[in-house]
Order: C-alpha cells, then structure tokens, then sequence
C-alpha cells in the first residue's frame, strides 16, 4: 500500500502506531465514524471518552485522532476482545457506539490466512456502513479516576494506590505481590 497517497488523518495515526496494518485501519475508521456520528469538531477533546473493548492496534487510532489517551484517563479499557468502541461526548451528553462488522473472511485464502494487503484495501476504501454498525447510545460516562494517596506495599515496599492493594495473611500488598507465592 502507498503511505504517501493516505488521507491525512491515518497518516498521524500512523505516525503514532508506528506501522501501517488492518488493525490500525479499523480504528481510524471507527474513530471517523464516531465522529461524524457525533459531528464533534477537532478542538473537543477534553470533552471526549472512549472506552474500547479491546486493547489491540485499533485503540492508537483513538488516541492518535480524538486524542483521548491511557494517560489523560480519558481512554477506558474494557476486556471483550472485541472491535467495539464508544466515544462519548461529555459536554453534549451523547455517545455513539461503532461495532465492526467488516467481513475478514471475504480475503482468506485457499491456505486460511488472510489477504492482508486485499484486506487494508477494503478497509481504505469501503464504504461505512459495511464495515461498522454505528448507533447512538445512552451516554454513561465511566466513573472519573480517584485521586487518593499511594501507601507502601508490604511486600515489595512499592508505593501502591491504597484503592489497588489487596489483604493478604494480614499484610497488605500490592497485586503482582498477593499473586506470588507466600513468603
Ligand atoms: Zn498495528
Ligand atoms: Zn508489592
């Protein structure tokens, strides 16, 4: 695929993920799709979550495009495993849900892999409401993260989020510390 012909806004995806691949893609479409949905304009970030439900390539796009990021806290993670993404805009008080549905089966092969390059090609040119379901929701936006004071795990000695940490044979510990084996 020719980098140099992309439309503008998957090449700053780009330029934050690093490489050009279909998962990539589909975030850069869905984050499209939910903002056309939501009609938002590209000063609104600070208004914007998301809350993907997966945690593969597809997410850099969100953050790369509607800037809502791991570390702003505007970025939330649900375990699914799946292509599914709600943006939320805070300040109108509406939500938008993209699930994708794009049919990777269309470019497998004889041999059951896919047509990578086949499969980018759909994903660069076809038209929205084949590749994603896209419907307003009720906004619920996630609860906001707690500020609160980091205390010592017993353990490991690691300042730990009190919120985090775990009671363990009366000590308390942080979470990687309460899996291991007692000590
Ligand atoms: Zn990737
Ligand atoms: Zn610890």
């Amino acid at each position: 695929m020719d980098q140099a012909s992309l439309p503008d806004d998957l090449k700053r995806a780009l330029d934050y993920h690093g490489h050009l691949c279909p998962g990539l893609m589909i975030g850069w479409r869905a984050a499209r799709a939910a903002s056309q949905a939501l009609a938002l304009k590209p000063s609104q970030d600070e208004e914007l979550v998301t809350v993907a439900e997966n945690d593969s390539c597809s997410v850099d796009a969100f953050q790369a495009l509607l800037s809502t990021t791991f570390g702003k806290g505007n970025l939330k993670w649900l375990d699914n495993g799946k292509q599914v993404f709600t943006v939320i805009d805070r300040k109108a008080n509406r939500a938008v849900r993209v699930s994708f549905i794009g049919d990777r089966k269309k470019h497998r092969r004889p041999d059951g892999s896919t047509d990578r390059e086949a499969f980018m090609q759909d994903l660069l040119n076809a038209p929205q409401e084949e590749l994603f379901e896209v419907r307003e929701v009720a906004p619920q936006p996630p609860r906001e993260a707690q500020i609160e004071p980091s205390v010592l795990c017993q353990r490991c000695g690691e300042p730990t989020q009190r919120g985090k940490m775990v009671e363990k044979g009366g000590r308390l510990l942080c979470r990687p510390c309460a899996a291991e084996p007692a000590s």
